[in-house]
């Protein structure tokens, strides 16, 4: 081959591979060219704006989201009162006025009567459990079933670890010291107080301490002292009783409208379910290290008396318990199938950390 037919022949080769290239690159460099869709979300949420724990467990969804999504999902926080009123999360979600919503399952209980069994069951599972009953023993899909007629999805969006038995200002010796009683407790818990003679009241969070002051409340539970202390209820009740029997592990839920939802790439669908996974975890993970030391500061600054139920008292109460549960599961065909599905799993699960934490925690407090 002649120098100059070579250069030609290199020269032709080489434009027809850039040129190919170029074909292969074209649709991709336009893309990303293209300027990406970006979404302005919404989260509505029955706290307290930037409340410990709660609050900033909402918040850290929405930055979650903003941050791995690198800003193509844009989530705005409101808290309590701030767009919608504390209960009207889940309605808000619902109709698309808000496209996240931060609660607990339980708040709906009236709306949907299976809801409770996906926050907290009196007597049941724990954290870990309850994780395990979501995401691998079925509990997520009941609970999409549930939310669907309502265009919603739920997510398990944090989970606070055994809560605190409540605030009192009388000791609790005996079931009967439960009569009259009237205590802010929702959910299921709620029922048995009620059962035990009490008078169960729910109410969001930010009502709870003016009304436990003014005495409009005898007693109240909330959360666990990291919780309490920053609601200071220690300035309107004397004793604080563990544990919280009422709720061994609660759930707490991110909804999504499942309408703005579906309008996501599928690789920002799998960025906004992974963002709340994450803070599910997180959220355990910071109370289970600050409960301790928010618990010392009320009993040793603010002269709180830690006191324990009576191991009688709770046998009462468990007893009590499964009655309600098993009476509530009857009442609606969903709620049926999905105590069904927890109970199965109860039974099993709690073989399981028999065997393993519960003799290991035996084994440490020897
Ligand atoms: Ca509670």
């Amino acid at each position: 081959m002649k120098r100059r037919e070579f250069i030609g022949a290199v020269a032709g080769a080489t434009a027809a591979t850039a040129m190919t290239a170029y074909s292969n690159e074209a649709p991709q460099q336009q893309a990303a060219m293209q300027p990406q869709q970006t979404f302005k979300w919404k989260m509505v949420t029955t706290w307290p704006k930037n409340f410990p724990g709660l609050g900033t467990g909402a918040n850290n969804i929405a930055k979650l989201i903003t941050e791995m999504s690198g800003g193509r999902i844009d989530v705005k926080v409101y808290g309590a009162g701030e767009l919608v009123g504390a209960f009207e999360v889940f309605d808000a979600v619902s109709r698309g006025n808000a496209q996240l919503g931060h609660a607990g399952a339980y708040y709906w209980k009236g709306k949907i009567p299976s809801a409770a069994f996906f926050s907290a069951v009196p007597f049941g599972l724990t954290a870990q459990e309850m994780n395990a009953w979501m995401y691998y023993g079925g509990g997520l899909e009941l609970w999409e079933e549930a939310y669907k007629p309502f265009g919603l999805i739920p997510n398990p969006g944090g989970n606070s670890g055994t809560q605190m038995g409540g605030w009192f200002n009388k000791e609790i010796n005996s079931i009967d010291d439960l009569k009259g009683l009237k205590m802010r407790i929702p959910g299921l818990g709620g029922e048995v107080l009620k059962r035990a003679g009490g008078i169960p009241v729910t109410l969001p969070g930010g009502e709870i301490f003016p009304s436990l002051q003014s005495g409009a409340l005898d007693a109240t539970e909330w959360v666990g002292p990291y919780n309490d202390l920053a609601f200071g209820l220690y300035k309107a009740a004397k004793y604080y009783y563990t544990p919280g029997w009422h709720e061994p592990g609660t759930t707490m839920e991110c909804m999504i409208n499942e309408k703005a939802f579906n309008e996501l790439p599928a690789d920002l669908q799998s960025i906004v379910r992974n963002a709340i996974k994450v803070a599910n975890a997180d959220m355990l993970s910071e109370y289970t290290a600050r409960n301790q030391q928010a618990l010392q500061t009320l009993i040793n600054e603010h002269k709180v008396e830690l006191k324990h139920f009576p191991d009688s008292v709770l046998k009462q109460l468990k007893d009590i318990a499964i009655q309600v549960v098993e009476e509530e599961a009857a009442k609606d065909p969903l709620s049926t199938k999905v105590w069904a599905s927890q109970k199965a799993f109860k039974e099993q699960v709690m073989q399981w950390t028999g065997n393993s934490e519960q003799a290991f925690l035996k084994a440490r407090s020897l």
